[in-house]
């Protein structure tokens, strides 16, 4: 489950973040998680539970939204937004797909007092 690792770097980030900004009280964070970044966004918030029990930010509101990614057939170069569940081309039905977007994961928003 790297979900736990991303997390912890996610905290650790926030914290970076939160030092350098000078942000008192840390209120809601969020993160984008592409389609096809291999993250599982239920997941994502019970690892962030877990890595800020008993931490400052505990109890933190924290939303992951959901990025829709798209992929391109190498085959006939039709662009499509891509399911994980189903990595096929609607067009030709090839499964040589190069994604477009959709891979990352970004922290998006720190809102703060
Ligand atoms: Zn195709």
């Amino acid at each position: 489950m790297h979900e736990l690792g991303i997390c912890d770097a996610l905290l650790r980030m926030v914290r970076g973040i939160a030092r350098d900004e000078e942000l008192e009280t840390i209120r809601r964070i969020t993160v984008e998680v592409g389609s096809l970044s291999g993250v599982v966004p239920a997941y994502m918030s019970d690892c962030w539970e877990a890595v800020t029990d008993g931490t400052e930010l505990e109890g933190v509101e924290f939303v992951v939204e959901e990025l829709e990614g798209t992929a391109r057939c190498m085959d006939c170069g039709e662009e499509f937004p891509a399911d994980v569940n189903r990595l096929r081309c609607p067009n030709c039905s090839s499964e040589k797909l190069t994604p477009l977007t959709g891979r990352d994961l970004t922290l998006k928003e720190i809102l703060a007092d």
